[in-house]
């Protein structure tokens, strides 16, 4: 559709009337009160439904997405439909059985000769649900030729083998097993139909990034993607762009400070702020730390931010760090963190209302595939703070979805910061319900999503306005 498309009676403003918007060569064109429709535009009837700046989101992993739709996904799985499922697993198209959403609490530990007691046939990979790990079994191991290579995340026992544990070695990963990577096309078309126009790919590793930005140059990923890793020199595309730079503090292993705070004064050098992934109190101690030493530059922000006491809130508030969270996770796993966190952290677990109040820019975001990418669950998560058992984990932390809501329309390099508007001049970048905010916003649901636009192109509805 060529995107020449007239949208009559949509809902700006709660408290205005209904108006018309004309959408022309990307932009919104035009904005009144009974707009004339011309012969060569479409006109669509949107009985006051809302007309919004196309949702962001901020943290995502389009790649591992993708590679996810070609696993075998364990998470609902007991532990013994687990081992049956990876003892008649087909190998897939590289001769690997992959698999996603082990869980260490449901699934028990996992290593290289628990895998090869279920099969030892095919080379196997299992991801943590985290993402942060790969276990593998022997003839996996064999064929990575895990035991001479260099890879720091290469887990060894005291004789030197490898256990079948990696960490944060998907990088590596990627370029050993080679293969073509996965389309993308069919996330940036569910993604499309979330509402979701603006994406910030948070994957350290270059490889990734490269896969994700070659999607959009082909056109097979309709989205606005601003890449986080290293060495992002997107050649000029309006619809990428290069954001701070992912550095992680992983949980299993602190890095240094020296080379963190090394690592952030490059980073600022070259002009990109930085986004620190923080999972527990000491990360993110230890990053603020970092980031005190190697001074502070505008754009700084600190990933999940999974525990974090009123201190640390106003440290953060104070040098305007800021944070980007996943409500949907709480949704998700919830119970687990309740069960697994020392007491004494509970009350500082996913904050979000405790860090606005401190005065921290916060925005939401999915981490999907290891968080839900649907950003209508995100609003209920961050508004209910429901666990999967009923319980609701911190009560203080919940946010009205309008306020969730508004961190998503901020723009990409600036997460937390003024909403994007729809606006005469404004890329058309926008998404329109089947009904007013407010009622939407009372059971936050993807099924209110009547059409999706990116640069004025529709992306999803197209059926509803042909
Ligand atoms: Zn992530």
């Amino acid at each position: 559709m060529s995107g020449e498309v007239l949208l009559r009676g949509v809902e700006l403003h709660p408290r205005q009337g209904p108006v018309d918007c004309r959408i022309r060569r990307g932009v919104v064109a035009e904005l009144g009160r009974r707009l004339r429709p011309r012969s060569d535009e479409f006109v669509a009837r949107c009985d006051g439904g809302a007309l919004l700046p196309g949702l962001a989101d901020h943290h995502i992993h389009l790649a591992a997405m993708a590679a996810q739709r070609a696993s075998l996904d364990v998470s609902a799985l007991s532990r013994e439909a687990l081992e049956s499922s990876i003892a008649q697993a087909v190998a897939g198209e590289d001769g690997w059985v992959r698999a996603v959403g082990y869980d260490d609490v449901v699934h028990g530990d996992l290593d290289r000769t628990v895998l090869d007691s279920w099969n030892r046939v095919l080379p196997v990979r299992v991801q943590h649900r985290s993402g942060a790990l790969w276990l593998v079994n022997s003839p996996g191991l064999e064929r990575l030729g895990a035991l001479s290579a260099a890879h720091d995340g290469i887990e060894r026992d005291t004789a030197g083998r490898p256990t079948g544990r990696l960490w944060r070695a998907d990088a590596w990963l990627r370029e050993v097993v080679g293969g073509r990577p996965p389309s993308l096309r069919a996330v940036g078309t569910r993604l499309a139909a979330l509402g979701v126009t603006h994406v910030a790919d948070a994957t350290p590793d270059g490889g990734a990034a490269g896969v994700v930005q070659a999607a959009v140059r082909r056109a097979e990923l309709p989205q606005r993607v601003m890449v986080m890793a290293a060495g992002s020199d997107p050649p000029p595309h309006p619809r990428l762009s290069v954001g701070p730079l992912k550095l992680v503090v992983a949980d299993h292993a602190l890095p240094d400070v020296d080379d963190l705070v090394g690592r952030i004064r490059r980073a600022h050098a070259d002009g990109r702020p930085v986004a620190v992934h923080c999972v527990t109190r000491t990360a993110l101690a230890l990053t603020v730390a970092a980031l005190d030493r190697a001074g502070g530059l505008d754009g700084d922000r600190v990933e999940h931010c999974a525990v974090a006491d009123r201190a640390a809130a106003d440290e953060l508030a104070a040098r305007r760090i800021r944070v980007v969270t996943q409500p949907t996770l709480v949704a998700l796993r919830g119970d687990d963190y309740w069960e697994r966190v020392d007491p004494g952290d509970r009350a500082d677990l996913w904050r979000y209302a405790g860090l606005l109040r401190a005065g921290v820019r916060v925005a939401a975001s999915s981490d999907a595939p290891y968080g839900d990418p649907d950003p209508w669950a995100c609003l209920r998560a961050a508004s209910e703070r429901l666990t999967p058992s009923g319980r609701v984990l911190g009560a203080d932390e919940r946010i009205p979805a309008e306020v969730a809501l508004r961190g998503m329309l901020s723009p990409l390099d600036d997460p937390g910061g003024l909403a994007r508007r729809v606006a005469v001049g404004r890329p058309a970048d926008l998404v329109l319900l089947d009904r007013p905010l407010r009622e939407a916003l009372r059971a936050p649901d993807a099924d209110h999503v009547r059409a999706t636009f990116i640069e004025g192109r529709i992306v999803h509805g197209a059926q509803y306005l042909g």
